[in-house]
């Protein structure tokens, strides 16, 4: 019985610890987003970085995370892409599916507080990975936005460059054409970056030179685990920046970030902009 006892009480004691602890770090939470409302009210040069992880609270998949679907599916690298009709018929099977998510899917709080930001004048721009865009549903003007992937809801000749429109090529697919070609001959692909195709050269120009500038750089959703994405922090520090993060998991940029924030950045982003506007 005394035992039993014990354990209650080790156990009442441990909860009042983990209630201390939950109440530590809310406490701790609270300030964190305070901080940053507070840099971004400054009115300098804010610039945010979004990777995949804006996204997944709009219902679309993380595909190069673990367990995403590149652990399932080995993907269809840019010369293969090139050189075989297979290898596209297999590429646009596999964008049909992905796209019908894409054009299913809603921005969500994360994207909206990013908007909002737009809308009271207090960001410079978004660099982001993602190729679903979102950002742009959001209401995000286009010039704000660098898309250093591309997007999957454009879609290119890859001989003239001539963007087609996205109808054209939905209905060409439906009526049983498994690669369409352009009118010039040259194959039609989405305007993404690819495996083994090199990153767009102005838009990854154009996001140093907003890292290099920026005095407030907030990364949102990213793991900051490829080039050029890892870069830009480090460029936005180099110049003095407050570096804030908001992803679930770990980043190389986490030792040198001003403010971290480990959750999913809906919820997160809306308290933000909420103490920003309350500023
Ligand atoms: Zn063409």
């Amino acid at each position: 019985m005394g035992d039993y006892g014990f354990r209650v009480a080790d156990c009442r004691l441990k909860k009042a610890e983990r209630m201390k602890q939950t109440t530590k770090d809310k406490e701790m939470m609270k300030e964190k987003i305070a901080q940053i409302a507070a840099k971004i009210k400054e009115g300098g040069n804010n610039v945010v970085f979004t990777g995949a992880g804006i996204s997944t609270e709009s219902g679309i998949p993380d595909y190069r995370s673990q367990g995403g679907i590149w652990d399932k599916y080995r993907p269809v690298y840019f010369d293969e892409f090139m050189s075989s009709k297979a290898a596209r018929t297999e590429y646009w099977r596999r964008w049909v599916k992905d796209y019908q998510v894409i054009v299913g899917a809603q921005p969500n709080p994360a994207h909206l507080a990013l908007a909002k930001l737009h809308e009271i004048g207090l960001l410079r721009a978004v660099i982001t990975q993602n190729v679903d865009g979102l950002h742009q549903e959001s209401g995000l003007p286009d010039e704000k936005i660098i898309e250093l992937h591309g997007n999957t809801r454009r879609i290119r000749c890859m001989s003239c460059r001539q963007i087609i429109p996205i109808e054209n090529v939905q209905q060409r697919l439906t009526a049983g054409d498994p690669a369409p070609e352009c009118e010039c001959g040259g194959y039609l692909k989405p305007d993404t970056i690819s495996f083994g195709q090199s990153m767009p050269v102005a838009e990854v120009e154009k996001a140093a030179a907003l890292s290099q500038e920026s005095d407030f750089f907030m990364v949102v959703g990213s793991t900051l685990l490829v080039q050029p994405a890892a870069q830009m922090p480090i460029y936005a520090k180099d110049n003095g920046a407050f570096l804030a993060i908001i992803n679930l998991s770990e980043t190389p940029c986490d030792e040198i970030c001003d403010a971290l924030i480990r959750q999913k950045a809906g919820k997160v982003l809306q308290e933000i902009v909420k103490a920003v506007e309350k500023l």
